[in-house]
C-alpha cells in the first residue's frame, strides 16, 4: 500500500491525544478520556466553559505536565506555548525579547539582530524593536510574544486564550495577522478560547469540551472561506450553533 505524496500533508496527524485523563493531586479530575487528533497545518479551535480543562489539555500537549492515563504524541514536531499574558521580560526591549529566544536556539549574534527585525516586521511591529514592554499597548505586547514564539521555529503553536485580554478592535487585527502568518508558515495551531465567535472566525474545525470532567462533547467543521470577518453572517451563524451546544453542556453540568 502506498500513500500519495499529495494526500500525506492533509491527513497526517500533528497532535495525537489518546485517551487522556488528568487528575490533580487535589483530587480534581480535569480531563477524562479525551481523544483528539489535530492534522498537520490544521487550525483547530478548542472551546469550552471556564474551568473545563482547556489549559490543562494545552499544558499536557506542551509537555509541561503529564497525563494521569493515556498519552499525547506529537508526530507533527516541536510545540511552542503562547499564554494570555505576553510574559515578556520587562527590562528587555521588544527586539531583545525576540533575540533571547533566538539565542536559546543557538543563533549567532549578527544573525539574531537581523532575524529579530524580520520577525517584528512579520507581526507588523516594524520600527518598534527599541521599545520596552511598558511602552507598548497590550496588542503590541502580544505581537512581540507571537514574534518570540515564531523565533523558536515551532511546528506546532499552542495558544491559550492569547487575545482574551484585548479590546475587540485590537483582537480583530490580531486575528487577521494570525491567519496570515498561519497560511504563510503552514504551522499547526491548537487555539484555546472560551469565545465561540473567535473560534468560528479562526478555526478549520471547532472542538467543544464539556466540564467536570472535561471530555470532547462535539465537533464542528468550519466550511467558511478565508479570509473571514468575525461579523460576517456565516461566522455569526456558526457561532450561534456552537453557543447553543455549549449552553446545553453548561446546563447539563449545573453551572
Ligand atoms: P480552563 O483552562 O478550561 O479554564 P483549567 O484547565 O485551568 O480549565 O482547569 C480545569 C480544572 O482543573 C478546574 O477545575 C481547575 O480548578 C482544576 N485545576 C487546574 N489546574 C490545577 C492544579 N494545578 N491543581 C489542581 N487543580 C487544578
Ligand atoms: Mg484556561
Amino acid at each position: 500500500m502506498s500513500v500519495t505524496a499529495e494526500a500525506r500533508p492533509v491527513t497526517a496527524p500533528a497532535i495525537v491525544i489518546d485517551g487522556v485523563s488528568k487528575r490533580y493531586a487535589t483530587g480534581a479530575v480535569a480531563l477524562e478520556d479525551v481523544h483528539l487528533e489535530v492534522r498537520r497545518g490544521e487550525f483547530l479551535a478548542l472551546v469550552g466553559a471556564s474551568g473545563c480543562g482547556k489549559s490543562t489539555l494545552l499544558n499536557l500537549v506542551a509537555g509541561l505536565d503529564s497525563p494521569t492515563t493515556g498519552r499525547v504524541s506529537l508526530p507533527g514536531g516541536r510545540p511552542t506555548l503562547l499564554f494570555q499574558e505576553a510574559a515578556l521580560l520587562p527590562w528587555q526591549t521588544a527586539a531583545g525579547n525576540v533575540e533571547l529566544a533566538l539565542r536559546l536556539r543557538g543563533v549567532g549574534r549578527a544573525e539574531r539582530k537581523e532575524k529579530a527585525v524580520e520577525l517584528l516586521d512579520l507581526v507588523h511591529l516594524s520600527g518598534m524593536g527599541d521599545r520596552r514592554p511598558h511602552e507598548l499597548s497590550g496588542g503590541m505586547r502580544q505581537r512581540v510574544a507571537l514574534a518570540r514564539a515564531l523565533a523558536q521555529e515551532p511546528d506546532i503553536l499552542l495558544m491559550d486564550e492569547p487575545f482574551g485580554a484585548l479590546d475587540a478592535m485590537t483582537r480583530d487585527l490580531l486575528h487577521d495577522e494570525l491567519e496570515r502568518i498561519w497560511s504563510e508558515t503552514g504551522v499547526t495551531i491548537l487555539f484555546v478560547t472560551h469565545n465561540v465567535r473567535e473560534a468560528a472566525r479562526l478555526g478549520d474545525r471547532i472542538v467543544l469540551l464539556t466540564s467536570r470532567p472535561g471530555r470532547v462533547a462535539a465537533e464542528f467543521p468550519v466550511n467558511i472561506d478565508r479570509p473571514r470577518r468575525i461579523e460576517s453572517p456565516p461566522v455569526s451563524k456558526l457561532a450561534v450553533e456552537v453557543t447553543a451546544a455549549l449552553r446545553q453542556e453548561v446546563a447539563r453540568h449545573g453551572r
